[in-house]
């Protein structure tokens, strides 16, 4: 165990469903059937296959398995292993890739069915996201809503690079449902591919895509903040995930600049917007993409403001980092406790609950 990280919360854990027979029992009979009749194969995400060697950290990956698709692994590894009292489960089963509504609605259900029977009724430290179908905001409220009871799912899962710029109004539904259950919106670095990563078109490699990632978080925050979701919903947090935290001062200072000259034509953003987001989003900290040397980590805290954005995570079983460590060197204590205890239990009011 790493010293120094006991008691974190992981913020940023993924669950891999073994197989599309895995989730069987959890479909309508509708969907089971289809399943079967239209030989329908695992939904992967292509962002992250699960089979490529690279997604995975080589001593966290399973022979003739996929990374992540054991739960006595996972806990053993990523809870055990850094010392967690408890972890999210965000798990990214290409239920978003689908066209259609109603299929994306079926693996919505039987997905978080699946993670209640299978993860969360067998260890305690474990809480979820609730994964919705994004492609039909009203049936995503309808999933959030089915789900909100059980309040071991404590955030709403979408996906950085979907159909739209996320602050649209057709997508408050999923804002107004979560706001109403206190959930904060998880929004996880990967595409749909329904349009290129970069806003110039198709990149040809791996490494641009990861790298332009970034790029998505910063249009769909823009996209929050300026179409007004931030005001319509005050209590709302954003949490991005696996969106990298670095750019963010260079960020604030031309978001900031622009809303000065521009504000007129949206008067319903009604303070700086800087300030909106150190109140409202939450970064996760894995992977980091500050060089480890020096204070560079410090000095970028420093331009944003804050010392309440990063939420500790691993992305077990992602490849960021090597060994146990998953936390920057030479950080004060004090912004240590912030990072892996502080800053998650005030983001998540449901781990509050159980976790304080
Ligand atoms: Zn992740």
């Amino acid at each position: 165990m790493n010293a120094g990280l006991e008691g974190g919360i992981d913020c940023d854990l993924h669950p891999a469903v073994p197989g599309i027979a895995a989730l069987i029992p959890y479909l309508d009979p509708q969907w089971a059937d289809a399943v079967a009749q239209r030989g329908v194969h695992d939904l992967e995400p292509t962002s992250y296959p699960l089979r490529a060697p690279l997604t995975s950290r080589p001593d966290w990956r399973i022979a003739g398995a996929k990374a992540g698709s054991s739960r006595g692994q996972l806990c053993a590894q990523a809870l055990d292993g850094f010392g967690s009292r408890a972890g999210i489960l965000n798990c990214l089963y290409a239920v978003t890739t689908l066209f259609s509504e109603d299929m994306a609605a079926a693996f919505a259900r039987a997905l978080n069915d699946w993670l209640a029977a299978e993860w969360l009724d067998k260890d305690a430290r474990l809480r979820a996201s609730i994964v919705v179908p994004i492609q039909s905001p009203e049936l995503a409220a309808a999933e959030i809503e089915r789900r909100a009871a059980d309040r071991r799912f404590v955030q709403v899962l979408l996906p950085c690079l979907a159909d739209q710029p996320l602050g649209r109004r057709s997508l408050w539904p999923i804002y107004a449902a979560a706001a109403r259950h206190g959930l904060p919106v998880g929004i996880h670095a990967g595409s749909t591919y329904r349009h290129p990563v970069t806003p110039v078109g198709w990149p040809s490699y791996f490494t641009e895509d990861y790298v332009n990632q970034a790029q998505g978080f910063q249009t769909q925050l823009t996209s929050l903040v300026c179409e007004g979701v931030f005001s319509k919903f005050p209590t709302l947090k954003v949490v991005l995930i696996e969106s990298g935290f670095t750019w963010l001062p260079a960020y604030l200072w031309r978001l900031h600049k622009y809303w000065r000259g521009l504000r007129m034509e949206i008067p319903w953003v009604d303070r700086p917007p800087p300030e909106i987001i150190r109140e409202q989003v939450r970064f996760t900290l894995q992977p980091v993409d500050a060089p480890v040397e020096g204070d560079a980590l410090l000095r970028i805290l420093d331009q944003a403001g804050s010392d309440e954005l990063l939420l500790f995570s691993t992305d077990y079983p992602h490849w960021q980092f090597d060994g146990q460590d998953a936390l920057p060197p030479l950080l004060p204590d004090s912004l240590k406790t912030r990072i892996l205890i502080d800053n998650p239990l005030a983001t998540y009011p449901r781990l509050k609950e159980d976790f304080a």
